[in-house]
């Protein structure tokens, strides 16, 4: 067995949706020590694994950075206090305190000696001017500067990956940034507020179905444009990235766009149903239109995330399809449920 293996992995956010499944994905690529770490309770972390050391701790607090980063090798830094655009219009402030996580994870770091540090920032970075039309082009990574991020959760995104910027360049800690754009997938957040357009888009079109009330309704005017990343290229992204030499942030998205419009047309179809559509314009709905461009991404690694949509949504849609119907049978906390289970 390769040492890296036998080597501790710490993975932070472990709770989450794409911590819960690097955690599942490291596992299944053999390693043998894996930390994962999350402020919520364990019983409601989306995925739990019995053979991986699980810890509950507010990675705010510098102690607890230090904590769990004491051994590891390789930090997944992926802990944030983020959701769709509904929770970050309205949490801004929540949203700049991550800025304490990454902060005492660098710190730790530095201070447990040479690690490699893997950061999670997001399309979010881009300047707004540059999203201004549906038509919009897909946003390069020089798009970020003059910085004119999105309002809280960019801002908090675009200090943190400069700060991994100049732990490298001033402590000599091997940091690699990816800029995440909307990641979507099984074992992801689907109802109480900070899930994503994938997912409401799919739970809406369920409830329509199940309810037999065929109607759903849309935030903004429903041509904004986006791209929708899958789990699966996402896992391998990180994976590539982290073992590369790219030293600057770099995108980490898929570039088919799409409207929302057509993203609710692909749901219906999953479905067999047709709905009436209701727009409310006045919920957040985020920039007009934006995308990943991927020129850079293969440039490095020959590689962009190509999952097309329609398939990844089909997974993700079925998988939401039975934690609807285990909760609508009063089995409440499905996803905790489905965790202590996964294996
Ligand atoms: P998620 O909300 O499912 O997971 C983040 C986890 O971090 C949560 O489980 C949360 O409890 C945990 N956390 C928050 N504050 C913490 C604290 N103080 N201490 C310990 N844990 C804490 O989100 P996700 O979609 O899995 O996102 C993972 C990372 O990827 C985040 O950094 C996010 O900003 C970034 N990202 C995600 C997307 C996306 O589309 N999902 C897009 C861009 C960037």
């Amino acid at each position: 067995m390769s040492d890296h293996l036998i080597e501790m992995v710490l993975v932070t956010g472990a709770g989450g949706f794409i911590g819960g499944n690097l955690v599942a994905d490291l596992r299944a690529r053999g390693y043998k020590k894996i930390r994962a770490v999350d402020n919520k309770p364990l019983e409601e972390w989306y995925q739990r694994f019995e053979d991986v050391e699980n810890l509950s701790l507010d990675l705010n607090l510098k102690e607890n950075c230090e904590k769990v980063t004491e051994a590891a090798r390789d930090i997944y830094n992926l802990a944030a206090n983020m959701g769709g655009m509904g929770f970050i219009e309205h949490n801004k402030a929540l949203c700049m305190l991550s800025v304490l996580i990454n902060t005492h994870m660098l710190q730790a770091a530095v201070k447990f000696g040479m690690k490699r540090f893997f950061y999670s920032s997001s399309a979010c970075v881009y300047n707004g001017d540059k999203q201004k039309t549906y038509e919009a082009p897909s946003l390069k990574e020089e798009d970020a500067y003059p910085a004119l991020a999105e309002d809280g959760y960019g801002w908090e995104k675009l200090f943190s990956e400069r700060m991994c910027r100049h732990f490298r360049e001033d402590f000599g800690l091997y940091t690699r940034v990816a800029r995440f754009h909307n990641v979507y997938g099984p074992w992801g957040t689907w109802y109480g507020g900070r899930e994503k357009a994938p997912a409401a888009i799919c739970r809406k079109v369920i409830e329509a179905k199940v309810s037999g009330k065929h109607e759903i309704g849309i935030w903004g005017p429903g041509n904004q444009t986006r791209s929708f990343m899958y789990i699966d290229d996402c896992l391998k992204g990180i994976d590539l990235i982290m073992n590369s030499d790219i030293l600057e942030p770099i995108n980490l998205g898929s570039s088919e766009s799409v409207t929302i419009n057509q993203l609710v047309d692909m749901a219906e179809e999953i479905a067999g149903i047709k709905l009436k559509r209701n727009y409310d314009l006045s919920a957040p709905m985020g920039v007009k239109g934006r995308n990943s461009d991927n020129a850079l991404i293969r440039k490095y690694l020959g590689w962009e995330p190509s999952t097309p949509l329609r398939t990844g949504l089909e997974k993700t849609y079925r998988w939401i399809y039975d934690q609807y119907l285990t909760r609508e049978r009063g089995e409440v906390g499905v996803i905790r449920e489905a965790a202590a289970v996964a294996k």
